[in-house]
């Protein structure tokens, strides 16, 4: 197999990255294990609640359960089905502003729940009211995004989680994105700062660790028993993640991103994608386009779709958001040099030059 992989130097629409060195190696060293079954592959099993007790000092949660998934979407999932097994309604709803991440739709569809979609508020953010007015003796979650993936927002997730209290509902907070970024910042997010039970926080996003490795966390570890199921032939007797095998790799490259990033490289990391961000904003603006502040490492501005359309002719990787809008997500991988590319390809297409990109 002569195969390749792409180079991420013109990536700029990924909410993943090159993984860190140590990561891709401890991935490499434990690819071939199964944290599935831990009683037969007992390393990765201990080496999982150790990723676990790491993520939850990231989250504020001193005495923290949970597993590594196999991203965001699995948490969500998970994190949804929790709540509908503790729903006491049998026709439990799940409240979510409509920023929230389609990996819950599929989690509606497979757990058979009504998903309330309401609206967010004029910056993007959940609408505290709607959320209020869409909940009722029947729901059984209420979710909050730290991080939108489109917009790069944190919902008010005290007042959501008080919400959820007052409902007797659970509260999951989804910062798959931004759970890496957030610890930085003065956003109050996560389970020290509100009443949350839930976490979906992803080590293959922002935390540098190779992909297959999300991060479901619970304040309680009642609510994985949720989830828990008889496993007859294996040497434990339950197990409480969506998928049976999984690879080690994304367990071991979690504890080596975070044993080595955390929390010095993690906080350079953010200051460095943070002023890039804001940086490629102010440019996007002096050449006259509208632009969302990016509150968190990630540019929205309205191009036109020639200009779009040019950049991906240019073999510039970006995406847009429902609303058409180009997306710019600063990941670790996006430099500075990366970003000055493409504002000079920007302003040669706006001069009708079909630019050859040059500087990377
Ligand atoms: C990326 C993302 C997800 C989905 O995670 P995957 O790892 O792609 O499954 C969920 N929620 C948010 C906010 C995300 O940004």
């Amino acid at each position: 197999m002569r195969a390749e992989p792409q180079s991420f130097d013109r990536v700029l629409s990924s909410m993943c990255t090159k993984p860190h060195p140590v990561a891709r190696e401890a991935a490499m060293r434990f690819l071939a294990t199964n944290p599935g079954d831990p009683g037969t592959y007992p390393s990765v099993a201990a080496l999982e609640q150790e990723a676990i007790e790491r993520l939850g000092t990231l989250a504020g949660l001193a005495d923290p359960a949970g597993y590594i998934a196999s991203g965001g979407t699995e948490a969500n999932i998970q994190a949804v089905r929790i709540a509908r097994e503790r729903a006491r309604s049998s026709r439990p709803n799940v409240v979510m502003p409509e920023s929230g991440h389609f990996s819950f739709r599929k989690a509606a569809d497979v757990l058979e729940i009504d998903l309330r979609v309401v609206p967010t508020d004029a910056d993007r953010r959940a609408d505290v009211d709607a959320v209020r007015s869409a909940v009722d003796d029947e729901t059984a979650l209420v979710i909050g995004v730290a991080g939108t993936t489109e917009y790069g927002r944190v919902d008010p997730i005290p007042e959501l989680a008080e919400i959820a209290t007052a409902h007797d509902a659970l509260c999951h907070v989804d910062a798959a994105w931004g759970g890496f970024v957030l610890p930085f910042t003065e956003y109050e997010w996560h389970f020290d700062h509100a009443a949350i039970d839930t976490m979906t926080i992803d080590p293959h996003k922002m935390g540098q660790a190779a992909i297959p490795a999300g991060g479901l966390l619970v304040r309680d570890a009642a609510l994985l028993d949720e989830l828990a199921v008889d496993t007859p032939y294996l040497e434990t007797t339950s197990q409480a993640t969506l998928t049976g095998t999984r690879s080690g790799a994304g367990v071991a490259s979690t504890v080596a991103a975070l044993e080595e990033l955390w929390p010095g490289g993690y906080a350079d990391q953010y200051e460095r994608a943070q002023a890039n961000a804001t940086w490629f904003a102010e440019q996007c603006r002096r050449l006259g386009y509208r632009v969302v502040e990016p509150t968190l490492p990630l540019v929205v501005t309205d191009l036109p779709t020639a200009t779009f359309e040019g950049l991906r002719d240019l073999g510039w990787r970006l995406s847009r958001t429902s609303a058409g809008e180009t997306r710019v997500v600063c990941m670790p991988h996006v430099t500075r040099s990366m970003l000055e590319a493409v504002v000079a390809d920007i302003k040669g297409l706006q001069q009708g030059r079909k630019v050859l990109s040059s500087g990377i």
